[in-house]
């Protein structure tokens, strides 16, 4: 068979009409076509099953089949193939249908031409295949459009939606039952309180071939916030007139959730470097004044050696021992911090005599304190060793102490309890000093922080935050209570764990402090390991 030949289905039940077609066709060249001849609809159909033609010549009237029945079957069955209707002279009316109803064309029987007959059949099929290929096209740009994640939405001119891909749907909460409606009329609009009359500015803008784009917050039913990146752009034809309008809008609430925990670590950084220079100021202020003591009483001590009596002499000794102290003390403190700041601080219990312990502390404060002031000691409840971490508990307790008679400047008693009692021990230092307002309270356990009363009551604020920790390498919990001019109370509360409960039963049983000593030490090492 020639390669180009047409091949043609021609269905006809009329024997004269057939082979006038098949005449005309021979006559324009046999080797142009090759023609199959069914009579029937449903013959014509089983062969378009099994063989494929490049165009059919379809008779309405079959004897199986009338009018445009024979058409909506036979496109249902072979929806691909170009199809030429051939109708009678008075039935031009159905072929017009036929044709708005996909037919390539139609010839009328009575008036077929060779020449006709051919253009027809050639331009059919050449309209088949531009509709074809525009179809694949469309199908293409459809599918592009409803699975592309960024979501489209097509809009009039005057804003109301034409068409919205399911991320739109999806992102604007909405059916597709919006078409039609102005974009402005979506629920996600009112829910966000974003400005209707924005929104239509916006549309005009671009309606006059602006391009647009903004970030909004969109609000859903219940409560949800979005970031959306929002922009319009006009379409245009040939002649640079706007007939579309393609809204997109993406999702960018993740960017704006990452850009904000930036902001935060820039901010705490820079609150970091702050505090370092804060400290760094703090610590040098702290060291300056017992040094600028130290340099004055050495001078007045060289310069005037002579001259001054031995009390005199012994008062600027004293004073150079205190600033030393001082410095010790602070320099112990900020390594301390250091350890602790680092996670280095260990918890490391060991069995505790707790009267003999904190009634030792109260006197070295005690020696250290002016006269001004007196720390009242009792202890109630159990006195039986218990578990704790003797340097952590030293720091914290004299952290308390240090501090209740530091800010008690007019002196006074300060009251220090020790209760143990059931599986708690409590500590509880009460000053009738200068108190603390109630806005620093919160924020007391925080580096650097000192309140805003001190005036010129020296202090890094590191303590507390010290004294924090320990507590809770204890499992221990720390409050206060205070009221300006009235004075504060700190209790902290620790828990006497299952080993020291065990070390109670064998103090009742007999054992003596070194054996239980030794055993606290390997409890201890089982629970750091
Ligand atoms: P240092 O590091 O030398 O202890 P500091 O005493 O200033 O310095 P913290 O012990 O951490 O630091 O105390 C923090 C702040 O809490 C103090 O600066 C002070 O304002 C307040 N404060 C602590 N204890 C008392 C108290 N008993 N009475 C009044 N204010 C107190
Ligand atoms: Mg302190």
């Amino acid at each position: 068979m020639n390669k180009a030949s047409i091949s043609i289905l021609l269905v006809e039940d009329n024997p004269t009409d057939a082979k006038l077609l098949q005449q005309t066709l021979w006559h324009l060249g046999k080797e142009k076509w090759r023609v199959v001849h069914l009579e029937r609809l449903n013959d014509a159909l089983k062969a378009c099953s099994k063989n494929v033609f490049d165009l059919v010549l379809l008779d309405l009237s079959l004897p199986d089949s009338q009018g445009l029945n024979t058409l909506a079957k036979f496109s249902t069955t072979a929806p691909n193939i170009p199809t030429v209707v051939l109708t009678e002279f008075d039935d031009e009316n159905i072929a017009l249908q036929a044709v708005a109803n996909s037919v390539q064309d139609y010839l009328v029987k009575g008036q077929i031409t060779p020449n006709l007959l051919e253009h027809v059949i050639r331009y059919a099929i050449e309209r088949r295949q531009i509709l074809n290929e525009l179809r694949e096209c469309q199908h293409r740009l459809q599918g592009v459009f409803e699975q592309t994640s960024q979501s489209i939405v097509l809009l009039s001119c005057k804003g109301m939606i034409v068409e919205m891909n399911q991320s739109a749907l999806n992102l604007w909460r909405t059916q597709q039952d919006c078409v039609g409606k102005p974009l402005w009329s979506l629920e996600s609009w009112n829910l966000s309180s974003l400005n209707p009359g924005w929104l239509k500015s916006i549309i005009a803008k671009a309606a006059d071939g602006e391009f647009l784009r903004h970030e909004l917050q969109l609000r859903s039913a219940n409560d949800f916030i979005q970031w959306i990146d929002f922009s319009v752009r006009p379409l245009k034809d040939e002649t640079g007139k706007v007939v579309l309008l393609i809204v997109e809008a993406c999702d960018v609430s993740e960017q704006k959730r990452a850009e904000a925990e930036m902001i935060k670590a820039w901010q705490q950084e820079r609150e970091l470097n702050e505090m370092k220079s804060n400290f760094v100021s703090m610590v040098s202020h702290e060291f300056r004044n017992p040094m600028s003591v130290i340099r004055t009483a050495v001078e007045l001590l060289e310069s005037y050696n002579h001259q001054l009596s031995d009390p005199q002499r012994s008062k600027y000794f004293g004073k150079i021992q205190t600033a030393i102290r001082q410095m010790q003390q602070l320099l112990d403190e900020v390594l301390f911090w250091g350890r602790s700041d680092a996670g280095k601080l260990q918890y490391e219990p060991t069995l505790q005599d707790l009267e003999h312990f904190c009634s030792e502390l109260t006197q070295t404060l005690q020696l250290s304190a002016s006269g001004k002031h007196q720390i009242i000691f009792r202890f109630q409840g159990k006195r039986t060793p218990v578990l704790v971490d003797e340097n952590l508990l030293r720091y914290i307790l004299t952290n308390l102490l240090s501090n209740a008679i530091k800010y008690s400047p007019q002196g006074g008693v300060i009251r220090f309890d020790v209760i143990c009692q059931d599986d708690t021990i409590t500590f509880q230092i009460q000053d009738s000093g200068i108190g603390i307002p109630i806005k620093d309270q919160q924020l007391l356990f925080e580096t650097f922080h000192r309140a805003s009363n001190v005036g010129t009551i020296p202090g890094t604020g590191l303590g507390l935050s010290i004294v924090k920790k320990c507590v809770e390498l204890h499992q221990g919990q720390i409050d206060l209570e205070s009221q300006v001019g009235v004075g504060t109370t700190f209790t902290v509360k620790l828990s006497l764990n299952h080993q020291s409960l065990q070390s109670l039963e064998l103090i009742e049983s007999g054992s003596d402090l070194q054996s239980l000593k030794h055993k606290s030490h390997r409890l201890s090492a089982g629970k750091n390991a």
